[in-house]
């Protein structure tokens, strides 16, 4: 008998026939002789209902608030796939995260976890209920309500996972597993069997949403057998571990893709030492997050450099880069939306020379042109243009020999975005 906890995801639990059939899968686990702590998304497109709703009242609102109200999507879910359970003959209790014992930074909207005291869900596993355990929440030490950050639900199983000792962690999602690519955006994205533990961090970091990236790191520094599988199939999905096999003759594991970029520039900046340490020591101090820098020669005693942000974070970076004028000498700092960040990632790449060559000729027959570049042991950024994202995957996807011949399953709604 093994302790399995198995994670569903929003789009798994969206209507009442996709709660009964995840409520069925739970019970055939258990009736396999398992004891199960599931861990449960909000349902549907819950979260962002709730942001939009929030945003009438206040488009500002106190983060502590947006957290009471976010984790109430999540409390909806574990209760109805208790009373489900119940109302299909089993046994089920539902736990909310500080109930499950999820302690977790006083931060909000984006907590890491530091704890879990996990002396309940073992009772109630002893009392033969399936555990049904709030995704995406905790508390903090001082009693404040938290979340993990969007997609958390995925760490939530995970920490869950290793902080009992399970035997597996089971994330069922709307796709069969993990892709070479996102499987909505190219039809012949093949579904891997197995990808190890640093090539996953990288794509999930890099806009695999498939995986929240924390889940990742817990399962690496704790060994959790991650397996991710379809919630609409019964197909065998991708294993997450420590090392995977590689095809012969294939380097990249996987493409990933994310919009959530902006390239912030600052030109005529006055060359002296320190210039970069004021920059971005105030960009940290303001807790933004600065991913590709990118400084260009230095003419007439000036330099011009770039670097990339989240979206988000675009109009604050301005302002803290306005604010430090005092301190830095700078013609002008612009900004620029509507870009994309493309990614290959495969832990084979550091001993193959050529890979990023293949990336660059194949993005740039497509007549885009790349703005910036970033390399590390196993992965190759380039920031584009936005468009034609699509069109740039399907080509980086063939030039490294990633298409499959069989139509790629894809287990859930087709519907979602
Ligand atoms: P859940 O609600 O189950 O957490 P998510 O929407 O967070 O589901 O993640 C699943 C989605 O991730 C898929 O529907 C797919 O579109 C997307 N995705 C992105 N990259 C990949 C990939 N490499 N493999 C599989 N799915 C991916
Ligand atoms: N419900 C949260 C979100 O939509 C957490 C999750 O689904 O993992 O981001
Ligand atoms: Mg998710």
């Amino acid at each position: 008998m093994s302790l399995i906890v198995m994670k569903f995801g929003g789009s798994s639990v969206g209507t009442p026939e996709r709660m009964q059939r995840v409520a069925g899968r739970i019970i055939e686990r258990k009736q396999q002789g398992h004891s199960i702590v599931v861990v449960v998304s909000a349902m549907g497109d819950t979260t962002d209902e709730l942001i939009d709703q929030s945003k009438l009242l206040n488009p500002n609102p106190p983060a502590r608030e947006m957290d009471m109200l976010l984790t109430t999507g999540e409390q909806i879910s574990v209760a109805l796939l208790s009373m489900t359970i119940h109302q299909l003959g089993d046994r089920a209790v539902s736990l909310t995260g500080w109930q499950a014992g999820i302690r977790t930074e006083a931060v909000h909207s984006k907590a890491r976890i530091t704890d879990i005291r996990p002396e309940r869900i073992f009772e109630a596993l002893e009392g033969g209920n399936a555990v049904i355990v709030a995704g995406f929440q905790g508390m903090s030490e001082d009693g404040e309500i938290t979340t993990l950050g969007r997609g958390g639900s995925d760490t939530t199983a995970v920490a869950l996972a290793a902080a009992i000792n399970a035997d597996m962690c089971e994330i069922y999602t709307d796709v069969d597993g993990i892709y070479s690519t996102d499987p909505r955006v190219v039809k012949v994205a093949r579904k891997l069997d197995e990808i190890s533990y640093d090539e996953m961090l990288e794509l999930a970091h890099l806009g695999a949403a498939v995986l929240h990236p924390r889940a990742v790191e817990y399962a690496k520094h704790n060994n959790v057998k991650l397996v991710v599988r379809s919630s609409f199939t019964h197909n065998e999905g991708t294993s997450v571990k420590e090392e995977a096999v590689m095809e012969q003759g294939i380097v990249v594991r996987g493409i990933a893709f994310d919009k959530n970029v902006a390239r912030i520039s600052i030109l005529g900046v006055e060359d002296v030492p320190g210039v970069l340490a004021h920059v971005f020591g105030a960009l940290a101090e303001n807790g933004i997050d600065v991913d590709i820098i990118v400084q260009s020669g230095v003419q007439n005693g000036k330099a011009d450099f770039s670097f990339t942000v989240s979206l988000d974070d675009r109009e604050r970076a301005l302002a803290v880069i306005e604010g430090i004028r005092s301190k830095v000498s700078y013609l002008e700092a612009t900004s620029e939306a509507d870009l994309v960040k493309v990614s290959i990632v495969g832990a084979g790449m550091v001993s193959n020379p050529g890979v990023a060559a293949t990336m660059f000729e194949a993005i740039s027959k497509i007549g885009v042109s790349i703005k910036m570049v970033s390399t590390s042991e196993i992965k190759v950024s380039c920031v584009i243009a936005a468009e034609p994202l699509h069109e740039v995957v399907r080509a980086l996807h063939t030039a490294y020999g990633l298409d499959t011949t069989e139509q790629a399953f894809v287990g859930g709604p087709q519907d979602r975005r």
